[in-house]
């Protein structure tokens, strides 16, 4: 008997087996939950489709989540197909790739504008949308965050300040939908070579860091992040609201 049997969640984020969005979704589906899958536009279908289909996953659906009405669909479909929702998972981000190298100082408007739709304030717009689904459920939504949010990482940049906005966020959804028993938490992963990982200048050198200083001496994998959101999406964690839990072999607690 799986932790999850019976429960429903949406997954944003998979672009292809290496995202954090899957090993998550893989661990979700053993524990008997039932999932819906979005992807970031055409391209992307065919390597999300069959991935969501090897879970046995039904609704596989577009969603851009800078746009309003591909959001409402997604939503209106989990309505129609399920009634209701227990789990959100958000694990989307995107900054154009000359923000992520250079100096923060040279952040243009409009990339910064573009960091913080995609990667911050889309958390808020799922939120909003799911959150109607999940009256009467005990849900738990979740978001995925970098330490470059509280410490300064070269070539991090905007990202980094984006981050900051998601766990804030965060925070600000769980005081407002606290009341209705749904719980927001995010998962401060430490670095993972990831697609969106490969974008980050000098992603390497910062992968070679945490492994030489990190309490653990070693990365973090994508299945120990996915192990963490298990915890945030269960009722393991059925006080837990409002945090930004670390996931990155301790490397967040070193000083000097
Ligand atoms: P990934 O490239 O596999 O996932 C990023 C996802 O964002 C992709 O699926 C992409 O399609 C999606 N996306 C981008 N723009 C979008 C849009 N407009 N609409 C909808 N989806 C969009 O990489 P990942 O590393 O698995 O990233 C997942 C999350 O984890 C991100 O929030 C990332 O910042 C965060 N994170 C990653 C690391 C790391 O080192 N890889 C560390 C900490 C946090």
């Amino acid at each position: 008997m799986g932790m999850l049997n019976g429960k429903k969640g949406v997954i944003f984020g998979v672009a292809n087996d290496r995202s954090i969005a899957w090993a998550i979704a893989e661990l979700l589906h053993r524990e008997g939950m039932e999932l819906a899958f979005t992807y970031a536009g055409e391209a992307l279908e065919s390597r999300v489709r069959p991935l969501a289909e090897s879970l046995g996953s039904k609704l596989i659906l577009p969603c851009d989540v800078t746009d309003d009405r591909q959001i409402d669909a997604v939503f209106s479909t989990l309505k129609k197909e399920w009634g209701g929702l227990d789990a959100l998972i958000h694990s989307v981000a995107y900054a154009k790739k000359e923000e992520l190298k250079g100096e923060f100082i040279s952040t243009s408007r409009e990339g910064f504008k573009l960091a913080m739709d995609v990667s911050a304030f889309s958390f808020v717009a799922l939120a909003r949308a799911a959150a109607p689904l999940m009256a009467g459920r005990q849900g738990s939504m979740i978001a995925m965050s970098y330490y470059g949010s509280e410490k300064v990482i070269s070539n991090y940049n905007v990202m980094g300040v984006a981050k900051a906005a998601l766990e804030a966020s965060a925070r600000y959804l769980a005081a407002d939908l606290g009341p209705k028993g749904i719980r927001v938490n995010t998962i401060s992963a430490g670095p993972i070579k990831t697609l969106a990982a490969a974008g980050i200048s000098g992603f390497k050198n910062i992968l070679d860091i945490v492994e030489a200083k990190a309490p653990l001496r070693r990365n973090v994998s994508q299945e120990d992040v996915a192990r963490t959101a298990l915890y945030l999406l269960s009722d393991l964690s059925g006080g837990v609201t409002g945090e930004v839990l670390h996931v990155d072999s301790g490397f967040n607690i070193m000083g000097i």
